[in-house]
């Protein structure tokens, strides 16, 4: 019979992945709730003209990447492409952003149709937060330090922050024209990506790949000669800020978003280890998009971790400690209330500890050989003489060592002072 097969671009996390998925969004939540930020879930789904009024219709996640269907009622719905539009679209539709400056964050699975590739999914996952609100560049510092302070926890090698200014969304209106007029006559040198952007997004083919296009980009205007005397201020401030917090960054002139809501502060966090999808993280500010969305006019500044790119970043890494493993092994069927006891006083008594109980009776060589073939560290193995008599068989599959016979709290005692000496 024909075995099904996931859909291209979308991926499980499986057993032995998955725990560094779980410890990594615990870590990166923990941080973002010292920071007073709070969780969002927000719906998967959402109507297509949000994503084409927010993300922008030149750009190329409305243009070729979203997942698009008609409702049974002939409505256009899309899965989402990323999580800024519908926070926000949520936040404005439940009043949160009448209640003053808010902090929020959310995760979950985004979907783009791109060509699947190390680091680019169709399905992928992001942890993002935004705040509303906020005029200053304090918040952009904030978010800066709150991902420095996760990828610093992490200990990620080789990653490097980089930022720059779009300007208000007039200069970045008279920048996109002068650059039109630089390209126009240089259009046929440009690849086929940027040749289409002079006329739906010009900015954007500041971030083409392409290196003779990004050649005759290095003598054309500059983004930062654009900005006006308030964007340098707030740009000039934010360095200083992250120059008096000690946070390294490089200034990127050339760095852009791919969507069309951001203006002035931009940031990226890079890894030279991904390879050519290099950014694990992004944000920035983006001021005019809850008045665009039919909200009130008010500032917004969000950041996003695509999981994915940072859990390959970590690949070569052990992030976490592992919990140490015990299996309760029964020499006869009628100990299985014994086992199943003894197993659950372990699990109520030690915090790091996973303890598997079968709960029937099985070759005790066997059970011993593949316990230590999976890693576990201890085995208690129970049988009837000894259980009349109170007392187990404890046995450190780490060590060499021979089966000691024990009573319940002397293995306690035994495990707590393993783990302890750790
Ligand atoms: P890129 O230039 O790499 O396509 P982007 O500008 O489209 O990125 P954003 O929309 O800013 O990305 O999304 C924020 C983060 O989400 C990215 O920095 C990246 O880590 C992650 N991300 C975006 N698209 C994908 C994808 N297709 N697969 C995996 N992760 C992704
Ligand atoms: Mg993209």
């Amino acid at each position: 019979m024909k075995k099904f097969q996931k859909i291209r671009g979308a991926h499980e996390i499986n057993p032995g992945e998955s725990e560094t998925w779980s410890y990594l969004t615990k870590k990166i939540t923990e941080i973002f709730e010292s920071f007073s930020y709070k969780e969002i879930r927000l719906p998967i789904i959402e109507s297509t003209s949000l994503f084409q009024r927010s993300v922008g219709e030149g750009t190329d996640i409305v243009n070729k990447e979203m997942f698009t269907f008609e409702s049974k009622s002939g409505k256009s719905l899309t899965l989402r492409p990323e999580g800024t539009a519908g926070c926000l679209r949520a936040s404005i539709e439940m009043g949160l952003t009448d209640r003053g400056p808010m902090r929020l964050f959310y995760q979950g699975p985004m979907y783009r149709y791109e060509r699947p590739q190390k680091g680019r999914n169709r399905e992928f996952y992001q942890l993002s937060a935004e705040a509303y609100g906020f005029d200053g560049v304090n918040i952009e510092s904030e978010m800066i330090q709150m991902s420095h302070k996760i990828f610093s926890l992490l200990n990620l090698e080789d990653h490097y922050l980089e930022i720059n200014s779009l300007g208000s969304k007039k200069s970045q209106q008279n920048f996109s024209k002068a650059l039109k007029e630089y390209l126009r006559p240089l259009e046929d040198q440009l690849d086929p990506d940027s040749k289409v952007r002079l006329d739906s997004n010009t900015l954007r083919i500041l971030d083409s790949k392409n290196p003779e296009t990004q050649k005759i980009l290095k003598n054309g205007p500059k983004i930062f000669e654009f900005l006006d005397q308030r964007s340098t201020e707030n740009f000039d401030l934010l360095k200083s800020s992250l120059d008096e917090m000690k946070i390294p960054y490089k200034i990127n002139h050339n760095l852009v978003r791919g969507l069309d809501y951001y203006n002035d502060a931009v940031y990226e966090w890079k890894s030279d280890a991904l390879g050519s999808q290099n950014t694990f993280c992004a944000g920035g500010r983006y001021d005019s998009l809850s008045k665009n969305l039919g909200g009130r006019d008010i500032s917004a500044v969000g950041l996003s971790i695509g999981l994915d790119r940072l859990i390959i970043s970590l690949t070569n890494q052990s992030v976490f400690k592992t919990k140490k493993k015990l299996i309760v092994i029964i020499l006869e069927d009628n100990l299985f209330y014994a086992g199943s006891k003894i197993a659950e006083t372990i699990r109520n008594n030690i915090d790091e500890i996973v303890v598997r109980f079968d709960g029937v009776r099985s070759n005790l060589k066997s059970q011993l050989k593949k316990a230590v073939k999976d890693n576990y560290d201890f085995a208690i193995i129970i049988g009837n003489e000894e259980i009349n008599k109170g007392i187990f068989s404890f046995k450190n599959l780490k060590k060499d060592d021979n089966q000691l016979s024990l009573t319940e709290s002397e293995i306690l005692k035994s495990i707590s002072k393993n783990i302890e000496n750790e």
